[in-house]
């Protein structure tokens, strides 16, 4: 019946994410209730208007449209628009979980952006790190990109092994290296640090540790290279 439909269809799809409507009979209003608590957005009572109709669905479309914007601007950061710290951890938790797949972590930091700003003042370092993030998209379409601090970046790089990853990388921050940023007429060169770690069969902690610890090798050699932890 409507009650055991609703609830099979929530145990996969969520009231935030597929609306159901429940309809009951005249004179069954204590029903109605029961598809809230069983999983429905809301519910109308036979007979309707066909406006009350079109109204309840619309009302519900809009709302299920409102929680995508709000989840959206949650996951997001808002300088660069590539996934924030929160969306991050959320969904390397997740992926986590599905041990089967082969993938890799690699944190990012640019290397002396302290600098940039100094001599070129927080816009202009602002708009570095706009032109940062729109290369780390166009260069990781199929990957998983997300702001996770100021100036650092994580890259989860899915059903791909250590080498592939490295050589993703590398290819990556010599194209940093070689980029021309041109900021209010002013040009200059930015480098970025890479320390990179296997992603599966690990918990999120040791693996974050083990990324940053291999970012940090590469900050003490000579910055502007990848690194990768081995055990
Ligand atoms: P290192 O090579 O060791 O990473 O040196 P660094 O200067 O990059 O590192 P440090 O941690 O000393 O400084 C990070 C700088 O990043 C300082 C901070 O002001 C700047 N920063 C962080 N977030 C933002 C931001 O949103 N906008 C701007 N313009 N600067 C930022
Ligand atoms: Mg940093
Ligand atoms: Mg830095």
């Amino acid at each position: 019946d409507g009650f055991e439909l609703v609830k099979a269809v929530r145990n996969f799809r969520g009231r935030d994410d597929l609306a159901i409507i429940g309809l009951s009979g005249a004179g069954k209003h204590g029903l109605s209730a029961r598809f809230i608590k069983y999983g429905a957005n809301d519910f109308l009572t036979k007979p309707f208007m066909n406006e009350e109709f079109h109204c309840r669905v619309l009302q519900t479309m809009e709302q299920l449209a409102l929680i995508a914007d709000i989840k959206e601007s949650a996951y997001r950061d808002d300088l660069t628009g590539l996934y924030n710290r929160r969306y991050f951890y959320q969904f390397a938790e997740k992926l986590l979980k599905e041990t089967s797949r082969k993938n890799c972590l690699a944190l990012l930091d640019i290397d002396f952006f302290k600098v940039i700003n100094d001599k070129f003042g927080h816009e202009a370092g602002d708009q570095a790190l706009k032109q940062i993030s729109s290369l780390l998209r166009s260069s990781f379409k199929d990957f998983t990109v997300s702001r996770v601090g100021g100036e650092e970046f994580a890259v989860v790089l899915t059903d791909v092994n250590i080498d592939q990853a490295y050589a993703l990388m590398d290819a990556f921050r010599a194209r940093i290296a070689a980029y021309d940023f041109v900021i209010n007429g002013q040009s200059f060169t930015i480098t970025v640090s890479v320390g990179l770690t296997h992603f599966n069969n690990v918990t999120l902690t040791s693996a974050m540790r083990l990324a940053d610890k291999a970012l940090y090798q590469a900050k003490d050699q000579k910055r502007d290279c990848v690194i990768q932890h081995s055990e």
